[in-house]
């Protein structure tokens, strides 16, 4: 059976030009980066050029790039380094984050930390009222991510940094599902500190960047042997670190082209699912979300079934998809940004995420349109 994959914003497939650039690290170039030695001293050139192109390509400063072992760790340094550095004295965020985000903030606040979660409205924005709000009851922190995981809606960042700025707080932003995508550069959104992950971006899994802005006060999560100028230790990965690098620059120098066909992609395929499908409903900001992404749900009231029962059987017709649910705790849970921006929870359970990457092609759209036809066919209970 042919597969199609349209699941890009759960991990995307490795670029070989980015496999090839690891390549000598994985395997000659093995030193290790803190050694004096001319072997050490290798690994080290090639781990600093490295973040110096990661920094040249959001906008920073070599020393303000942090490697960690992806999006989840550095949403967690971001906001746990700085409540431990700063103290306790509140973190807001936002109801559409992603978990990495928001079960930090409750560990917290299981440990007595006061944490505001500000509501999103039915596209999935943050509203910015509610921002202004919390920050007047004083925080230390604020996180915000730049674009959603699940529908796509771009959040105003830089609107929420003025305002981090103006009431003393610090702006942490995980821009995981943004690079590559739409522009991310540090100074335009005004933020103190950012995450990526390279595995959403056609880089290797299990490296990611915490960009600190100069002068931030981050606490490390970990101790020991001092790598990462202390914020990070531990012997540093160069081949990952080298792969985040060039998979970065390959996406963001590609970022216009790909983003144009891939939006025409995802265009047609909404359309194509909006004329099928009466009544269907188009998830996050429309005016405002990533090109590459499309989120639907089908209303219950309009097609009743099983609709976390979606992806598995699309997953039978050779698409891979994600869906508005997860497994939690052996239930079948609708997703908390869905039920935030308003979906009851049957409609968020029919949800179908697809999310286009640098192999999707036009007769992908066909196929996928016809799979979903017929599925819809076998799972919609006559009323
Ligand atoms: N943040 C967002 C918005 C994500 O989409 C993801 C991945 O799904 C993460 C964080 C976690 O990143 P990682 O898988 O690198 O830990």
């Amino acid at each position: 059976m042919q597969r199609i994959y349209l699941d890009h914003a759960a991990t995307t497939p490795l670029d070989p030009r980015v496999r090839a650039a690891m390549d000598p690290h994985l395997t000659s170039v093995f030193g290790n980066a803190s050694s004096a030695h001319w072997h050490g001293r290798q690994a080290k050139a090639a781990l600093e050029q490295a973040r110096a192109s990661v920094a040249s390509s959001i906008g920073a400063h070599p020393s303000e790039i942090f490697f960690t072992s992806g999006g989840t760790e550095g949403d967690n340094l971001a906001i746990l380094g700085t409540v431990q550095a700063r103290g306790p004295q509140g973190v807001i965020t936002a109801a559409g984050e992603h978990h990495a985000v928001l079960d930090t903030c409750h560990h917290l606040q299981a440990l007595g930390v006061p944490v505001t979660v500000v509501p999103v409205d039915a596209s999935g924005t943050v509203d910015l009222a509610a921002v202004e709000q919390a920050l007047a009851g004083g925080a230390s922190l604020i996180s915000v991510m730049h674009a959603n995981n699940e529908v796509g809606t771009i959040q105003p960042v830089r609107a929420i940094a003025d305002l981090a700025v103006r009431a003393g707080a610090v702006m942490h932003t995980d821009a995981v599902q943004s690079a590559g995508k739409i522009p991310v550069h540090v100074d335009e959104l005004g933020v103190h500190m950012l995450s990526l992950s390279a595995h959403k971006f056609y880089g290797p899994k299990g490296i990611g960047v915490l960009f600190i802005r100069r002068g931030t006060q981050v606490a490390p999560l970990a101790h020991g042997g001092g790598q990462e100028r202390g914020q990070r230790p531990g012997t540093e990965n160069v081949a990952l670190a080298v792969g985040c690098a060039e998979a970065l620059r390959l996406a963001i120098d590609e970022q216009g082209a790909m983003m144009q066909r891939l939006g025409g992609l995802r265009d047609r395929l909404e359309a194509e699912i909006l004329r099928m499908f009466p009544g269907v409903l188009v998830n996050g900001d429309r005016g405002n979300r990533l090109p590459q992404l499309l989120s639907v749900s089908f209303d219950a009231g309009v097609y009743p079934m099983e609709g976390e029962m979606l992806v598995t059987n699309l997953d039978l017709e050779g698409i891979s998809v994600s869906s508005g649910s997860a497994c939690t705790s052996g239930s079948i849970q609708p997703s908390h940004v869905l039920a935030a921006m308003g979906r009851d929870e049957a409609t968020a359970k029919a949800t179908l995420r697809f999310s286009f990457g640098a192999a999707n092609t036009d007769a992908d759209v066909d196929t996928v349109v016809g799979a979903v036809q017929k599925v819809m066919e076998r799972m919609v209970r006559p009323r």
